[in-house]
């Protein structure tokens, strides 16, 4: 049984997780309150620590008004996916001049309206998808997105489905400047929850060939390097620390540009957000399945439908807080829909109290990010997942 970082005071100033209770004792569950402030303080760390880099917020995170417009007046940029995302953000006051198309997969008539609001950054990976930009997009700037290996250190892996290889990245920028763009970098996504930082060495360096590369043979200069995101967020299976991946990181970067310092870009979703979030649920059902069972079934009003997909194969272990003490026993934790895939824990033994009871209130912690824009429409006739902000 597990009980490894369940206490809220590792995860949340007292003032901020009181913040959050007072507004959550008034409300019904389930939802997510969100902290604005630390996803303030989030930002202002991230850029203290990585001075030299853009930042672009990768709205799918966490795509909430509250959450665009505290980013759009720190001064954040955005990595947007859809032209959905993209009137969110232009509706909230972000100029498009702040925004990359970073969805290596989209339509030719949805690239037009981006380049129609004013965008002018895209990423792609494919020979197809760059002849669309060149069309759609006339003049833009284009980064190509590599493969990266690492993904098995990775809690959430991206990498696969998206980037291609170095060989081909390398012929998709050329061919960008003979179809009339800017090839201006490329990208890599170590995959997200990265516990491995040296997935960004090997990265780094397989974008530092493609650099030299093209400029000899091509005379081709790229100007930047998009870190992706990866950075991470705190669960209970502990990643270093922030700090730690940017020396790290920004020793990779010396150590392969040295004086040739690229521009940089960084794409954060979960390290921004995710610990600005508390998502409260209340306790359906317990029970056992059979008279000697010694595990109870703990059944809670939120689910993988509902806002906890990321518990699949449980990959994202959240930490849960309860208010009730007392001897803990070991459960399964699932949600209230009527499909058996609706467990989120099973072989990862959480260990709740004895004395835990119909009606009392589970705090998911650290669930900021990939919650609420996660949570389905209507299954089983369930709304999707609330938040309120404080
Ligand atoms: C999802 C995504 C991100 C954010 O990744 P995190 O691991 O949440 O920081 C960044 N860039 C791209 C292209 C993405 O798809």
């Amino acid at each position: 049984m597990n009980t490894e970082y369940t206490r809220v005071e590792d995860f949340y100033e007292a003032e901020t997780f009181n913040r959050i209770k007072e507004l959550a004792d008034t409300k019904e569950t389930p939802f997510v309150v969100i902290d604005i402030a630390t996803i303030e303080n989030a930002y202002d760390t991230l850029k203290e620590l990585f001075p030299y880099a853009s930042v672009y917020y990768a709205v799918k995170a966490n795509p909430a008004a509250e959450v665009l417009s505290c980013l759009r007046d720190r001064g954040s940029n955005f990595d947007v996916a859809s032209i959905y995302e993209l009137d969110k953000l232009l509706e909230n006051g972000v100029e498009a001049s702040r925004c990359s198309y970073g969805n290596t997969i989209k339509k030719s008539r949805d690239i037009r309206y981006f380049y129609e609001q004013g965008v002018r950054m895209y990423a792609t990976d494919s020979e197809a998808d760059l002849r669309n930009i060149a069309k759609a997009a006339p003049g833009s700037r284009v980064y190509v997105r590599i493969l990266t290996e690492g993904s098995g250190t990775a809690d959430w892996p991206l990498s696969r489905k998206f980037g291609c290889q170095t060989d081909m990245a390398m012929d998709l920028l050329v061919l960008a400047r003979d179809l009339g763009l800017e090839p201006y970098g490329v990208s890599f996504h170590v995959g997200s929850q990265q516990r491995d930082i040296g997935a960004w060495d090997a990265a780094i360096g397989k974008v530092k060939v493609i650099f030299e590369r093209l400029k000899e043979e091509d005379n081709i200069t790229l100007k930047m390097i998009n870190l992706g995101g990866g950075f991470p967020a705190n669960y209970i299976t502990r990643a270093n620390t922030l700090d730690l991946y940017a020396e790290e990181i920004t020793r990779f970067i010396e150590e392969d540009f040295g004086d040739d310092f690229p521009e940089i870009i960084l794409e954060p979703g979960r390290s921004l957000i995710s610990n600005s979030g508390v998502l409260v649920s209340e306790v359906v059902l317990i029970s056992r399945k059979s008279h000697t069972a010694l595990q109870r079934w703990v059944f809670t009003d939120v689910g993988k439908f509902s806002g906890l997909i990321e518990t699949l194969d449980e990959c994202i272990k959240y930490p849960i807080y309860v208010e009730k003490q007392g001897e803990l026993e070991e459960v399964v934790i699932a949600g209230p829909t009527c499909d058996s895939a609706d467990i989120m824990y099973e072989h990862y033994k959480y260990g709740l109290p004895l004395n835990l009871a119909i009606g009392d209130r589970m705090y998911w912690l650290s669930t900021g990010a990939y919650t609420t824009s996660y949570s389905s429409v209507e299954f089983n006739g369930f709304p999707p997942l609330k938040s309120y902000f404080v």
